[in-house]
């Protein structure tokens, strides 16, 4: 004995302390081990009569099986929820908090049970679920009772938008379920949810859970199954919305699909994001933030800091510690309440990293891992880190979701900024520093939909969560996740004919009282700050609504959006300027508009034979129009965040990079300035097709531009066949957003085209705004699609 108690005191070593599993084997007991589908508030036998099996990967048991749902259960199910929402809606704000509420204090009772189910299923820490995810859950639905009870009051402009499709993946099951269900029935919608194939027992047990609270039958419907029904559910006609995380590559799936239905979107996507170390960091917490960000939850973590970047100087110290404490992480069973590090989800992914590392190897990166051996009954991959890996290494570039960290040096700031973005994905970034100056100097030139400093892998229901680039949009958490699941109430009064315009007898301006313009000359286009002529050397007549000749624009092509792109990209005094500059340059602009008041009414009139009055009102509205966003320019911004942690965290408004905007054919004037000016307010540059019938406005505007100080590269026009330059946009990697004003298919080959790099979208589904209307030409919902919110999270305490 003595010798024993020695021995243990010499090798430290713990011994197994496993959860209790009983309470969760017993809810699978009452379920026959065998679950049916939760439709209408009632447990429903799948249409196929087909069970899967859902496996336990701590031990590769069986757990239970799982229904199959096909097409005929996924409509029933939509059905269910389409019937349910009036009653939802008409119930209204308070009582809708009261069944969030209830919600949340029900799985609060019943935690242990979730935290013991979610980890026999997933093969996740008990020490994860326990104290991570399921106190995530219940904090999410608290918050969003909250958020429910608010509704009429904070967001009052804004309706619910119907039946919602929710897809989530294996890696989270319950937390992704509550960061999809409570902010969508917060806001009055109901909802249809697919689990991932692998772990659907959580979502099943919360479907019990609104049974007890006795939520209206059909507000939350869950089914499972694989790939075909999530499918289904995104290609139902009655389905208004679809939430989806999981691989860039579904979610590419899915933004085709949609492609042009109206459906809105979520995608929370794959990641590969970067963990930065500066010198003057303190290297034992790094170690701790490396463990959390890429062992826990075995590293199958959409925002994983899986590319560890290291300045020079210190990145041989720092890998010899993390690979000291590899050696002493603990692998085993989920429910080992001393554990580290679980199995992973199943024998599919666990194949995958062993690909990946295989790979990893070969394309000649030192592998490192620890001496020790995985247990063999499950499927178990041990902590991995990788040392002289070059940036292009397919392991520094793919998404591996596994339990493998990927190390790269860089010497400095710039270079480390460089490197962290040199990748498609930007969901999150970890940078760790002693120095606050420099943490909040990197922060925003990180294109990353989260930062956190000194800190990894935090998350709160009052933070927003979300991508830039191909870890998709949409944000989760917080105010701005809300609006995920409402529209403004402004959209019903959109028409589906443009508003019609009072047409004189007239034929030319000065007949009006106007300037002559007289028979204009070849315009050309505007890139880079200088008109420039077409590439191709074409031009098109344009005449007037009456069909009289006014003169000839430049044909563009896609060499001259090429050409733009690059102009914009070059452009980065204008990112740079505060709100404050870009509010002086604007007010200038208005200013310069105002001297040719006349002039730009005669064009309007040359085209579109208004009259004189209804054409100086629109380059009227045009120049309060620049005023309005002059005057947001300095004040659209960010929130600090209630989070839960001690941290204060800054959700920042940031600008989405090179925007094309695809202008409406209506007021030729107005349309143009209610697209392009809300577009650079927020600091992006803008390659602008203006109406292919009526472009004049806009290349008169080039000398208004020229004279007002917008720096060159800005504003870039190409004039020409709108679909045509459209589409080339829309499949420019280079281009980050895209606005289209157009008609339906225009707007269905917009989103289409788009999925390849995920550029954000904003099209109008062939519906008309009425320009002169101040409430739908203007405002904050157009600085909002013109922007994207990075959450950084900053610690306090000493
Ligand atoms: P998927 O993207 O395939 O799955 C996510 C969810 O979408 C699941 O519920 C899945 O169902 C469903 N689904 C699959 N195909 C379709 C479709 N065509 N239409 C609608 N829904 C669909 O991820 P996987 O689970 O297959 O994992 C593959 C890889 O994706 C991982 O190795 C990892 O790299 C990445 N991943 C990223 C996640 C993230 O959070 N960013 C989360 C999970 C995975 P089913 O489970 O039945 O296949």
């Amino acid at each position: 004995m003595k010798t024993r108690i020695k021995e243990i005191y010499k090798t430290m070593e713990y011994g197994p302390a496993p959860e209790d599993a009983s309470e969760a084997i017993q809810f699978l007991k009452k379920y026959n081990n065998k679950f049916n589908l939760f439709i209408n508030g009632k447990w429903v036998t799948p249409s196929s009569g087909e069970y899967y099996d859902s496996i336990n990967p701590s031990t590769k048991e069986k757990l239970a099986q799982i229904s199959e749902a096909n097409e005929a259960d996924v409509d029933k199910a939509v059905a269910a929820a389409k019937k349910a929402l009036p009653k939802w809606v008409s119930i209204g704000a308070h009582q809708r908090a009261r069944y969030l509420y209830a919600l949340a204090r029900q799985i609060q009772k019943h935690s242990r049970l979730f935290s013991v189910l979610e980890s026999l299923d997933n093969g996740k820490p008990i020490r994860e679920t326990r104290d991570i995810d399921i106190p995530i859950v219940v904090r999410h639905f608290y918050h969003h009772a909250g958020w429910a009870q608010l509704r009429d009051t904070e967001l009052k402009d804004y309706k619910e938008l119907g039946v919602i499709g929710q897809i989530i993946p294996w890696n989270f099951p319950l937390m992704m379920l509550s960061w999809k269900i409570a902010p969508a029935i917060a806001m009055g919608n109901t909802i249809v949810l697919k689990p991932a194939e692998a772990t659907s027992l959580t979502a099943l047990l919360f479907a019990e859970i609104c049974q007890q609270i006795g939520l209206p039958n059909g507000v939350v419907n869950i089914i499972t199954g694989h790939g075909s029904t999530g499918a289904a559910i995104v290609n139902h006609k009655d389905v208004s919305k679809i939430a989806f995380t999981g691989s860039t590559e579904v979610g590419k799936i899915i933004r085709r699909a949609t492609a042009g239905t109206g459906k809105k979107l979520s995608l929370e996507l794959g990641g590969k994001s970067p963990f930065i170390v500066f010198e003057d960091a303190d290297l034992d917490s790094v170690v701790e933030g490396i463990v959390d960000a890429i062992w826990f939850n075995q590293g199958q973590v959409c925002c994983a800091g899986s590319r560890l970047l290291v300045q020079e100087s210190i990145a041989e110290k720092l890998y010899k510690k993390i690979r000291a404490r590899m050696e002493n992480l603990r692998i085993g069973n989920a429910l080992d309440k001393s554990i580290d590090i679980g199995a992973i989800v199943d024998d599919t992914q666990l194949k995958t990293i062993k690909e990946m590392v295989q790979l990893g190897v070969d394309e000649g990166s030192t592998l490192n891992q620890p001496s020790w051996a995985c247990p063999t009954e499950g499927y178990y991959y041990p902590p991995t880190l990788f040392t002289d890996v070059s940036p292009s290494a397919t392991i520094a570039q793919e998404e591996i979701f596994g339990p493998v960290l990927v190390a790269m040096s860089f010497r400095t700031h710039k270079e480390a900024v460089k490197l962290a973005n040199n990748t498609r994905y930007g969901l999150a970034c970890s940078i760790w520093t002693e120095n606050i100056n420099l943490a909040l100097d990197i922060a925003p030139q990180i294109k990353a939909g989260v930062a956190w400093i000194n800190c990894t892998n935090v998350f709160d229901a009052a933070a927003g969560f979300g991508g830039y680039r191909e870890s998709g949009f949409g944000r989760e958490g917080g105010k701005e996740g809300l609006m995920e699941y409402l529209k403004p109430r402004i959209n019903n009064e959109f028409t589906d004919e443009p508003l019609p315009i009072s047409i004189n007898n007239l034929d030319t301006p000065n007949e009006n009282g106007l300037p002559s313009l007289g028979i204009d000359r070849t315009t050309k286009m505007y890139i880079g700050g200088k008109q420039a002529r077409p590439d191709g050397g074409y031009s098109t007549v344009i005449n007037s609504v009456k069909g009289v000749y006014i003169g000839e624009v430049s044909k563009g092509n896609r060499k001259d959006i090429r050409n733009a792109v690059e102009a914009a990209h070059a452009n980065n005094k204008w990112l740079d300027m505060t709100g404050h500059s870009r509010a002086q340059v604007l007010y200038y602009l208005a200013e310069n508009l105002m001297i040719r008041r006349e002039e730009f009414a005669s064009r309007i009139v040359q085209m579109t034979n208004q009259n004189k009055s209804d054409a100086l009102q629109e380059v009227d509205l045009s120049i309060e129009r620049i005023y309005t966003y002059a005057a947001l320019a300095d004040k659209y911004d960010g929130h600090v965040h209630h989070t839960i942690h001690r941290n204060v965290t800054l959700a920042m408004p940031e600008t989405l990079g090179v925007m094309g905007i695809i202008c409406p054919d209506e007021s030729p004037l107005l349309g143009f300035i209610s697209t392009v000016i809300p577009a650079i307010t927020m600091g992006n540059s803008v390659i602008v097709i203006p109406s292919e019938k009526l472009p004049f406005s806009a290349t008169d505007f080039y000398q208004v531009l020229e004279t007002s100080d917008v720096p060159a590269g800005t504003v870039n026009i190409v004039t020409g066949g709108k679909d045509e330059l459209a589409q080339v946009l829309a499949k420019h990697d280079n281009v980050d957003a895209i606005w289209y004003f157009g008609n339906k298919e225009g707007c269905r080959e917009i989103e289409f085209l788009s999925a390849d790099n995920m550029k954000r979208t904003w099209v109008n589904y062939g519906k008309y705004r009425n320009w002169l209307d101040k409430a739908q030409g203007e405002g904050q919902e157009f600085l909002k699609h013109a922007s994207q919110i990075k959450n950084i999270w900053i610690p306090y305490g000493a």
